[in-house]
């Protein structure tokens, strides 16, 4: 998998502009960069080593920092430079995965949990914002639309069944008759309006986080990609180009992006590319039509077509995927046709940007969390719900290793399935899996 991780980097090296080191996007462009931290250098100790940047990594590293912990946080490139400073920013309820699969896979008492653990999850996200001050435009309530008749029925039962047994009553079903309550949008036949769920700008987030993380004392170090990690019985020692790092525990968060770089956990994950556009901003009555409760926004099909606006009016739209090592020549030709299927009073509206980002899904959509031979830890796979549970595997494994988590050993044990074939085949068979679904979107009701 390194051909990937390295094709992925050249590639936005070559489609966008850098600024900061960061490729361009609305999120880059409308977000208070911080100063470059400085690589990691010669030899050094730590109680931990994160390795990755995102909210995952910074998660872990501030609640630890917060512990009284010395910890580094190794991160390849910029904080927040991968799928943490590019995504939806859709701050969704539960697990990606509905609560009747989860009652199917796991049992009742453990979806339990794990609906507990998502809504958790959300409140986590509102706290660190609020104790940290974390200016990133948070607002609230979700709305996911059937895009197909045959996605109406399960989408209603799911609404019922967590109204009647999780009690959870800020969820709520929309028939066809009324959706032009909640947007302009052509195509749906029916909607669910979750005020439980938030929102918010994910760069600003992530250096937020980033920001907190050095106040609490974490050490962050940028353009430090690891290289080599050797695991002993009672340490690790983590290696750049230009350090040497000795830390008890090894914290690995690196998602779509880890490539090969610790191949006991990399089929656990397959990386895929998804695409946004940022249109130029909206005048008043259009931002009020497409969007009139400012909610966050989403479909049923596979590849999901998500979006919101942005503070000043812009919809932030996002829809389709590759599966492959290459972006889209032009990702807003690529991404445009999903966005004027729904809304095709926006045919003239410019698109001022369009970016893509790489995320990490597991076969079950459920995290993958872990710990390797006493001294590795993990968490990937947030499978396009990352924003909440990302912050949250973050903070289960810095409880885990301050003292014990039970809510760690609950997502640690769940049964997760590697993706088949090895290195080599795996990608070509989730290809194929991948596209069959994808094609299914575009066939009838
Ligand atoms: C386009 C897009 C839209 C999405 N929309 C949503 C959404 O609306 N809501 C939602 O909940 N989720 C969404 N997601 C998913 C969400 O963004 C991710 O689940 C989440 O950001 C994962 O965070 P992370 O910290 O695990 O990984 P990342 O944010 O990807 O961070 C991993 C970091 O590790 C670094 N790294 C990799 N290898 C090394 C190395 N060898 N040494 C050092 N550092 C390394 C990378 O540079 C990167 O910064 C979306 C993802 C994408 C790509």
């Amino acid at each position: 998998m390194v051909w990937h991780f390295a094709a992925i980097k050249r590639h936005n090296c070559i489609m966008s502009k850098f600024e900061n080191s960061y490729p361009s996007s609305w999120y880059v462009a409308s977000s208070p960069i911080l100063a470059e931290q400085p690589a990691a250098r010669g030899e050094m100790s730590f109680d931990v080593c994160v390795v990755g940047g995102g909210y995952a990594g910074l998660s872990c590293a501030l609640h630890l920092a917060k512990t009284g912990k010395s910890v580094a946080v190794l991160e390849a490139e910029r904080v927040g430079w991968g799928a943490s400073g590019r995504n939806g920013g859709h701050v969704g309820t539960g697990q990606r995965a509905d609560q009747h699969s989860l009652e199917k896979w796991y049992g009742k008492p453990t979806a339990r949990e794990l609906w507990r653990m998502g809504l958790d999850a959300v409140d986590l996200v509102s706290d660190l914002i609020k104790e940290h001050e974390i200016d990133c435009e948070l607002g609230k309530t979700n709305i996911h639309f059937a895009a197909k008749k045959s996605h109406v029925n399960e989408l209603r039962n799911e609404v019922d069944h967590l109204r009647t047994e999780y009690g959870y009553d800020l969820i709520r079903g929309v028939e066809s008759s009324s959706l032009e309550e909640l947007t302009s949008g052509k195509g749906f036949h029916y909607g669910v309006v979750d005020h439980g769920a938030r929102h918010l700008h994910p760069l600003k987030y992530c250096l937020g986080l980033a920001k907190a993380t050095m106040a609490a004392g974490a050490s962050v170090f940028e353009t430090s990609r690891v290289k080599n990690i050797v695991t002993r019985n009672d340490h690790a020692v983590v290696s750049t180009d230009k350090a040497t790092i000795r830390a008890h525990k090894v914290v690995l968060t690196c998602n779509g992006y880890l490539g090969n770089l610790f191949p006991p956990i990399a089929s656990n994950i397959m990386p895929i590319n998804n695409f946004i556009v940022a249109t130029e901003p909206l005048d008043e009555a259009t931002a009020r039509r497409v969007n009139p409760l400012n909610a966050s926004l989403s479909d049923s099909l596979f590849v999901i077509n998500y979006w919101k606006l942005s503070a000043d009016r812009r919809l932030i739209f996002g829809g389709g995927e590759t599966y492959s090592d290459k972006f889209p020549d032009s990702i807003r030709d690529f991404v445009r046709p999903k966005l004027l299927a729904i809304y095709p009073e926006l045919s003239d509206t410019r698109l001022d940007y369009g970016w893509g980002g790489t995320l990490a899904i597991t076969r079950n959509r459920m995290p993958d969390l872990g710990l390797h031979k006493g001294v590795v830890y993990y968490a990937q796979g947030f499978s396009g719900h990352g924003v909440p549970t990302a912050t949250m595997a973050g903070k289960l494994i810095a409880s885990a290793i301050d003292s014990a988590s039970d809510d760690f050993d609950l997502m640690s044990g769940l049964r997760t399935l590697k993706f088949p074939g090895g290195p080599l085949l795996r990608r070509p068979s989730l290809v194929a899996g991948m596209l069959f679904y994808s094609l299914r979107d575009r066939l009838g009701q």
